[in-house]
């Protein structure tokens, strides 16, 4: 189980969206695009913003892999990685890249979103989700069947 520090009123649907496996990111509909991290305006325009379904889908646009034990849930090694994801370019959300070893994950490669449960203080008892990606195929130096060696 992970545990997300805090949550507020403008990243709640963010948290939660992972009830139903899709990953919901902010989306000005006066700008027509998605932005990153959840706000309760618009970067560019100010404007009042919801959410919007994406496909979860996308790359590593670059990635480290952290060997300190900074958070006793979770196991080290693990990768950090920024996600560009295919519904907009320069969309990009950080995420833990699970499913594969740390040296397996390569710039470029292709991964999905997956979530795993999460509490946080404000939400004891929420259905609160952490999205995290996994390799997608094969031929980036992943290993597709990697998903059952954590
Ligand atoms: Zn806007």
């Amino acid at each position: 189980m992970r545990n997300i520090p805090s949550v507020v009123d403008n990243d709640y649907t963010y948290w939660t969206s992972g009830w139903d496996d899709v990953l919901r990111l902010p989306f000005c509909e006066a700008c027509d695009r998605w932005f990153f991290p959840p706000a309760d305006t618009c970067p560019q325009c100010s404007g009042l913003v919801g959410f919007r379904d994406t496909t979860g889908t996308g790359t590593v646009f670059t990635y480290t892999v952290n060997v300190q034990r900074y958070n006793p849930d979770l196991p080290t090694p693990y990768v950090i990685a920024l996600i560009e994801l295919d519904d907009q370019a320069g969309l990009r959300i950080p995420g833990n890249v699970v499913g594969c070893e740390p040296d397996d994950v390569k710039i470029g490669m292709r991964v999905g979103v997956a979530f795993e449960p999460a509490t946080s203080r404000d939400e004891p008892n929420g259905e609160l989700f952490v999205p995290v990606f996994f390799p997608t195929d094969s031929g980036t130096g992943a290993d597709p069947d990697g998903g059952d060696r954590r």
